[in-house]
């Protein structure tokens, strides 16, 4: 049975004279990610991109997951097309519905008639399908006001569209439409989920990880690798850098106060990942921090480390609990692996008794007491850089 999909636009939708760029990148993002599946042609009319398969054996359940991802769609909808023919359709909707009116105990038919040379009218078609429905399906019974399913049949132009409704897409805008930011990834729960958030609004991110071997092993690297590549499905390609992070920890273990140990470190990792975004053209960096979350990521911390880089940065999670983080690492499938027990160079030394609220000025006479340009500049030189594609 040929079966296309219908993603309607969200937010896109509603730009002005901007439009056609949105719907451009959506069409470059949704054509990325499918273009290992098979041939397809894609056209927008009414605010709704209609992706028709041209090879015979595209794996449709596959596209249809694929599609759901990619930012910029309000719903999506799954359609068997068949010839407009009230027998071929009423056929169709019997078979192609049949896991749901399997399921169901009350349905109805709603039909749309876009092509008026079609000869039923639409309450004749849904009289004939609701007919061929319930002759095949005995456990069922019409209820228009309240039905548990509605078989949807459009005839338009160029078929007869059969469906049984939306389903939520990715929504959000494309990627590559909001710029492109620099994701601080550890192998935690929050950053991933921050780098999904930005990729929703368009932002097209790379991914920045700082490994200390050997105090952090190459399993807890190979893990960030891995949640780079379960982020592709949203965020597309991701260029991935890789800093040698050891000398670094270790000059701030041997030079700095115990205490403000840790929020130096954020400040040099904020630095360095500030050099190589703009060395690459990106605009902000990102990282994963929550409010109060751990004694490192105070207000008066983020203060501080926001003052050792002149790019923003962003912090999408910073107003969500850890239950709503964990909900969406669910969801795009990143928390199995983040909960994985492997070190991060942020476990490394870290102080008995971290300074919760670090004074600025303090952090930044505490930073000067050693010379950390050469291993900065070092670090940026020997950074590893990779990049993760889709498929
Ligand atoms: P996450 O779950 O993202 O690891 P977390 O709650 O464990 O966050 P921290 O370990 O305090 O928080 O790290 C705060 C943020 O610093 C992270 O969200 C991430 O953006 C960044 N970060 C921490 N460790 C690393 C690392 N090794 N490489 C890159 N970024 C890191
Ligand atoms: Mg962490």
């Amino acid at each position: 049975m040929k079966e296309v999909l219908l993603i309607k636009e969200g937010e896109i939708a509603l730009k002005g004279l901007n439009k056609r760029n949105f719907e451009e990148a959506f069409i470059r993002n949704l054509r990325h990610r499918l273009k290992s599946l098979g041939e397809f042609e894609y056209r927008i009319a009414q605010s709704t991109v209609y992706v028709n398969p041209l090879s015979e054996d595209v794996d449709f359940d596959e596209v249809y997951d694929r599609a759901s991802k990619v930012f910029g769609a309000a719903a999506i909808c799954r359609c068997a097309v068949c010839e407009k023919d009230i027998a071929a359709i009423c056929r169709t909707a019997c078979e192609y519905c049949e896991p749901e009116l399997a399921r169901a105990r009350t349905f109805k038919v709603a039909a749309k008639r876009a092509d008026k040379a079609f000869p039923l009218k639409s309450p004749e078609i849904c009289v004939e399908v609701g007919h061929e429905i319930l002759e095949k399906y005995h456990h069922l019974d019409v209820d228009v006001k309240e039905p548990q399913l509605v078989v949807h049949v459009e005839v338009r132009d160029d078929g007869a569209f059969i469906h049984t409704g939306n389903r939520t897409a990715a929504g959000g805008i494309p990627v590559g439409t909001s710029g492109r930011a620099l994701l601080l990834l550890s192998g935690g729960i929050d950053s991933p989920v921050a780098g999904y958030m930005m990729a929703k609004r368009g932002v097209d991110v790379a991914c920045i990880h700082y490994v200390s071997p050997p105090y952090t092993s190459d399993r807890a690297r190979l893990k960030v690798e891995r949640l780079c590549e379960k982020l592709t499905p949203y965020l597309g390609d991701v260029a991935f850098f890789c800093v040698p992070f050891t000398k670094i920890q270790e000059a701030l273990r041997d030079n700095c106060p115990e205490e403000l140990f840790t929020i130096l470190m954020r400040c040099i990792m904020l630095d360095i990942a500030e050099r190589i975004a703009r060395k690459k053209g990106m605009h902000a960096l990102v990282t994963g921090e929550s409010l109060g979350q751990v004694a490192s990521q105070t207000m008066q911390a983020m203060v501080c480390t926001d003052a050792s880089v002149t790019m923003p940065v962003l912090r999408p999670v910073v107003g969500m609990d850890k239950t709503e983080i964990i909900d969406i690492a669910r969801k795009i499938d990143t928390f199995d692996i983040s909960i994985e027990p492997y070190e991060d160079c942020c476990t490394v030394f870290t102080p008995k008794h971290p300074r919760t609220k670090p004074d600025p000025a303090a952090v930044k006479a505490a930073l000067l007491r050693y010379d950390f340009e050469p291993l900065i500049e070092e670090a940026v030189e020997n950074t590893e850089i990779k990049t993760f594609k889709h498929d």
